[in-house]
C-alpha cells in the first residue's frame, strides 16, 4: 500500500516539525493534539518557518500555500483512520505512549506501520499496547527537525524486516538519512555517541586537567565540532543531561563511566540549569 497519507499524532515542538517536513514531501498529513490551542500552536509555527523562508526568498509564496494546505489540523483521534503511516510524537512518558499506540492499534488499518520518535524509550515494550508489534518501529527525529538531516529507524525485539524497509525509505522521501538502530537500547547510536564526551569534558575539568574554556577550544579546534561540550551542555540543560546519564546507568549493562559526575549533580541541586537559568558552566546572567 503506497504512501500517501500521513498521520502525526502530536502539534508540539517535534510534532509540528514532522507535520511540516512530510507536507514539505508531497504527503496529506493529519496532525492531532488533545487541545484547539495545541494543534493552532503547531499550525502557527509551521506557518512561521515557511514565512520566513519566502521571506528569504527560498520559496514561492504559493508553494507555501500549497504545503499549508495539505495539513489538516485536528484534536479528533478519529480521523487517524485512513492515514497510510503514523509518527507518534506525543509527551515522553511510557503510560501516555501504550495508550496512544492501543488507540492507534484500535482506529488505523491493519497495515499501518506505527512509527514513535521517542527519544529514550522501548520500542519493544510500546509495541506491547498492540496487537501489531510487527509494525512498531522507532522514527527518531532530531530537533529542529526541518532543519536536522538525521533520522534513527529504531527496530523493536518484534519489529519485521519490512517495516524497517518501508521506514527507512519513508525517511528519504521526506529528504532525511536513516541510520538503522538493530537493537532496542537506551540512547540508540547519536546520545550513545553524544554523552560519553560530555561526561569525559566534566572528568577532565575535575581533575584540573584544562578549564572550561580550554576543554570547548580543545573540542571545536582539534576535533571541528561546532559547539564545545560545556557549550552543548548549557544549551540542552543541566538537569536534562542528569537526568540522561542516570538512566543510562541505570539501564545500560552497569558501568561507571555512565555515573553522573558530582560537580554535574551539584550544580543541578544548587538551580544552576544551564542558560534557562542565566547561568551554567558560563554565566550568561550579563
Ligand atoms: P512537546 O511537549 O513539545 O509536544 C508533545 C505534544 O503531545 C503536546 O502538544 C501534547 O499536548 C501532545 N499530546 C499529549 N497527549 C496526546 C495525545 N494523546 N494525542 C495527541 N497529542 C498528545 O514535546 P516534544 O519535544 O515535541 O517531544 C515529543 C516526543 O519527541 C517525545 O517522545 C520526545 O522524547 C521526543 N523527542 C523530542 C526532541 C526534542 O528536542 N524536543 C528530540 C527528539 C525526540
Amino acid at each position: 500500500m503506497a504512501i500517501k497519507k500521513i498521520g502525526v499524532l502530536g502539534a508540539g515542538t517535534m510534532g509540528n516539525g514532522i507535520a511540516q517536513v512530510a507536507a514539505q514531501a508531497g504527503y496529506d498529513v493529519v496532525m492531532r493534539d488533545i487541545e484547539d490551542r495545541f494543534v493552532e500552536g503547531g499550525i502557527k509555527n509551521i506557518d512561521k518557518f515557511l514565512s520566513k523562508s519566502v521571506e528569504k526568498g527560498k520559496m514561492k509564496a504559493e508553494d507555501k500555500s500549497a504545503i499549508m494546505g495539505r495539513i489538516k489540523g485536528t484534536t479528533k483521534m478519529e480521523d487517524m483512520k485512513d492515514v497510510d503511516f503514523v509518527v507518534e510524537v506525543v509527551l515522553e512518558v511510557m503510560d501516555i505512549k501504550k495508550k496512544v499506540f492501543a488507540e492507534l492499534d484500535e482506529i488505523t488499518r491493519k497495515d499501518v506501520i506505527l512509527a514513535s520518535n521517542t527519544s529514550s524509550m522501548s520500542l519493544t515494550e510500546i509495541a506491547t499496547a498492540t496487537k501489531r508489534p510487527d509494525k512498531v518501529v522507532g522514527m527518531h527525529f532530531f530537533n529542529p527537525v526541518p532543519l536536522m538531516k538525521l533520522v534513527e529507524v529504531i527496530r523493536g525485539m518484534k519489529t519485521n524486516d519490512e517495516t524497517v524497509a518501508t521506514t527507512i525509505d519513508l525517511t528519504r522521501k521526506l529528504g532525511k538519512e536513516p541510520v538503522e538502530v538493530r537493537v532496542d537500547i537506551p540512547g540508540f547510536l547519536v546520545n550513545r555517541l553524544m554523552v560519553p564526551h560530555l561526561l569525559e569534558a566534566i572528568k577532565l575539568y575535575e581533575q584540573g586537567v584544562a578549564s572550561i574554556e580550554d576543554i570547548d577550544k580543545a573540542a571545536k579546534l582539534g576535533l571541528n565540532y561546532p559547539m564545545g561540550p560545556f557549550e552543548l551542555m548549557d544549551l540542552t540543560g543541566l538537569d536534562i543531561n542528569v537526568h540522561v546519564a542516570q538512566y543510562f546507568y541505570d539501564n545500560l549493562p552497569k558501568e561507571s563511566k555512565w555515573d553522573p559526575p558530582f560537580t554535574l549533580r551539584n550544580l543541578v541541586k544548587a538551580g544552576i540549569l544551564g542558560r534557562k537559568s542565566g547561568k551554567g558552566w558560563y554565566d550568561y546572567s550579563k
